[in-house]
């Protein structure tokens, strides 16, 4: 089995007696509410996906992730994780001091040992991270309407937030032994925010072609206006999983995590955690993590360069199209025939026949996939 990111699983979740003796300190202790997909990072870090990370980010970590995408210790890591207070708060924190990360609802969620607060550039942490200050770009938007704050130190999960999507979590733990039981030793990871269509469903095939077993690992989360939503994506793969896959080669789980758009940077971060999981194998598209026009077609691949280290392999994938010469899905290494004789997988144009509630053409998306899709009153993200 593949090692994990950094060499350790990281398992920062209590249980029994010491999560009883944490919950019984935290009745005192100061509280900084969390939002959604904090206590996503928080699950992750807690549950192992986010290995090596303890914590969120202290400064030397989120300098070195900005500069040089690798934390201090030198282990590749490109998206910072952190969390942020207003400077009031920050003030009322004292360093060396637990405090309670909780739910809106007021659920204690975990406890944070805080070892730092720092100021931070957001600018400057936009530029880096996103290539980008325009505000106009989601994870942009997202770190300019942070606030000031970071605070920095381990923490302690308490209890997982309970979810619609259950049934499909699993932890990089669980992933493991249920890889190991089923004999794979190389796995390739699919990373996803989209149903499938027959192109997915291509590059996974060719992939799982020359690997023991499929991880289909949609991310599940805040994402922007016109994605899917979550519900829609897990049962259009079910569907296509039931109809058209191995099942006994292919693992269909979610990833609790919001999209950043990072594009490169978030390449490397999304192989990162499959590697946590114990994927060998990671797929990578054109564009991958991308939004608008902000990152060239195949940065996210070229990154991959700069990691010799990373110890997961991706598999690129240039481009794929349906072919009428051929009969199939092809993609540029494959197929001669010029493009008129290609059919894109535009998302847009899927997108637009859905809503229109018309099944896209068999050569872009299985009927039964659409059936289920159309099924949904509105599909899409507000
Ligand atoms: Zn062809």
């Amino acid at each position: 089995m593949i090692q994990p990111h950094g060499g350790k699983l990281v398992e920062r979740a209590l249980s029994g007696k010491k999560k009883d003796e944490a919950l019984a300190g935290a009745a005192k202790a100061p509280r900084l509410t969390i939002d959604a997909e904090l206590i996503s990072d928080v699950e992750n870090i807690g549950s192992g996906v986010y290995s090596p990370l303890e914590g969120f980010l202290g400064e030397k970590d989120f300098k070195s992730v900005l500069a040089a995408r690798r934390l201090a210790s030198d282990v590749a890591w490109t998206v910072p994780i952190v969390l942020d207070a207003d400077p009031e708060t920050a003030d009322g924190l004292k360093i060396g001091q637990d405090v309670v990360l909780a739910a809106e609802d007021g659920r204690p969620v975990a406890i944070l040992h805080l070892l730092e607060k720092y100021g931070y550039d957001k600018g400057e942490t936009a530029q880096k991270v996103f290539g980008t200050r325009d505000p106009a770009h989601p994870g942009v938007a997202k770190v300019l309407g942070q606030k000031d704050v970071l605070l920095g130190g381990p923490i302690d999960l308490l209890e997982m937030t309970p979810t619609p999507f259950d049934r499909w979590k699993l932890s990089p733990k669980e992933t493991r032994v249920l890889f190991e039981s089923k004999g794979w030793k190389t796995i390739a990871a699919f990373q996803t925010r989209n149903t499938p269509h027959l192109g997915h469903e291509y590059v996974q095939k060719a992939a799982a072609t020359f690997t023991d077993g499929l991880f289909i690992n949609p991310v599940i989360g805040r994402k922007k206006k016109g994605d899917f939503k979550d519900e829609v994506i897990l049962a259009s793969y079910e569907e296509a999983i039931r109809r058209y896959y191995v099942r006994e080669r292919t693992v269909l789980a979610i990833l609790q995590m919001e999209m950043r758009y990072a594009g490169p940077r978030e390449a490397i971060h999304h192989a990162i955690l499959r590697k946590n999981f114990g994927c060998t194998h990671i797929i990578i598209g054109r564009d991958h993590a991308g939004v608008g026009s902000y990152y060239p077609p195949f940065a996210a691949q070229d990154i991959f360069e700069d990691f010799p280290d990373l110890g997961i392999q991706p598999m690129f994938f240039r481009s794929f199209s349906y072919c009428r010469t051929c009969g199939s899905v092809v993609n540029d290494k494959i197929c001669p025939h010029p493009a008129e004789e290609h059919i894109q997988f535009s998302g847009t144009k899927i997108r637009d026949l859905l809503v229109r509630g018309e099944c896209p053409p068999r050569e872009l998306m299985r009927p039964e996939v659409a059936e289920v899709i159309m099924r949904f009153k509105d599909p899409f993200n507000e």
